[in-house]
């Protein structure tokens, strides 16, 4: 029996198992190989890494696990987690399938993150990650010098406009049909931001004049608005089912229901990264660090944990 089991090799899984490896734990990660960053062609926001590749940063994450003798990665995926509830303490714990067998552990860690719902405009999913982003933190520098396209009516909006005004050049909002709420079209009027009602066509690449990549959002009447980036913002979901196997507490925005240190609902499980959140935060927190941090503490939670049970 691991002393655990984190399943994600992103970096909040990749983090635990440092943590974890640190004070020698036995530990087994799990990884399918489906990153959320997958579609970007550079990682931004990120201390030390800023323009590295998502898939570098996670080379070099391995790299640094690669050090520590008690820790296993395995590129594999997990299909099934359940309670071993056993009446002898050092018994009970988590058993992990996947297609090689079974795996057990007395204390689980989840890091299997979210996956994105784009919205479906035809175009806008072979340009996310590129021109096409939902973070100006992670993509809005790079869109400087360029008009930037904002894509719906929600309350994304407003803040979006907010954050790009100081780098774009100019702003269209394209409710592709939506209706802005009266008090969000005063605060882009208030800004300048140009307003597009006409439901979009679709989206398409284009090389900008300056010989930038940009987007063309062609509008049903034909018409097209030239853009250097265009912000969209997907929905999400749990990328993994073991929230709904476990029966785990979920908050309003479907994350995994977490306190401080990454402890979920059910005793001997933590979470850390894209699919958790604290009531700390009004939703959750994604970026690359903020799902390292969160790893990190999930995992010294974890340990300490181990503590209680003399192990
Ligand atoms: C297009 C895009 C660009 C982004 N750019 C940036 C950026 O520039 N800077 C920034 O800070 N943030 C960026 N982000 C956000 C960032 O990607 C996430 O916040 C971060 O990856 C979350 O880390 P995580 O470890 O929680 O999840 P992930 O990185 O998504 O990792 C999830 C892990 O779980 C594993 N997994 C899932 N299910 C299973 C299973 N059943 N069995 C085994 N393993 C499983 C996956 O294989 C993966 O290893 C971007 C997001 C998107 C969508």
């Amino acid at each position: 029996m691991h002393d655990a089991i984190v399943i994600g090799g992103g970096p909040a899984g990749l983090q635990a198992a440092l943590t974890l490896g640190r004070t020698h734990r036995d530990v087994l990660l799990l990884d399918a190989g489906r990153y959320r960053n997958d579609p970007a062609d550079a990682m931004h926001n990120v201390i030390g890494h800023d323009g590295d590749t998502p898939a570098q940063f996670r080379a070099a994450a391995r790299r640094d696990v690669a050090r520590y003798a008690t820790v296993s990665v395995r590129d594999a995926e997990a299909f099934k987690v359940r309670v071993l509830d056993d009446d002898a303490p050092d018994r009970r714990g988590f058993e992990v399938s996947t297609a090689d067998g079974t795996e057990t552990a007395r204390r689980l860690l989840l890091a299997t993150g979210v996956v994105d719902e784009l919205p479906p405009t035809p175009g806008v999913a072979e340009l996310f990650g590129t021109v096409a982003a939902h973070c100006p933190y992670c993509h809005g520098h790079e869109y400087a010098g360029t008009r930037v396209g904002i894509l719906g009516a929600g309350p994304h909006v407003g803040h979006v406009a907010g954050l790009m005004a100081r780098i774009a050049t100019g702003l269209t909002v394209l409710t592709d049909g939506g209706e802005l709420t009266e008090e969000l079209r005063a605060v882009l009027d208030a800004r300048g931001v140009e307003v597009v009602t006409e439901p979009v066509a679709r989206v398409e690449p284009h090389t900008l004049r300056d010989g930038g990549a940009g987007a063309r959002v062609v509008l049903d009447g034909g018409t097209a608005v030239e853009v250097g980036g265009l912000m969209v913002a997907p929905k999400q979901r749990q990328a993994a089912p073991f929230a709904e196997q476990l029966g785990l507490e979920l908050r309003d925005s479907g994350s995994v229901a977490i306190d401080a240190f990454g402890r979920t609902s059910l005793p001997g499980v933590f979470a850390a990264g894209d699919l958790a959140h604290s009531a700390d935060f009004p939703t959750a927190v994604s970026s690359v660090l903020a799902a390292a941090a969160a790893g990190q503490m999930a995992a010294a939670a974890l340990g300490a944990d181990l503590l209680t049970i003399g192990r």
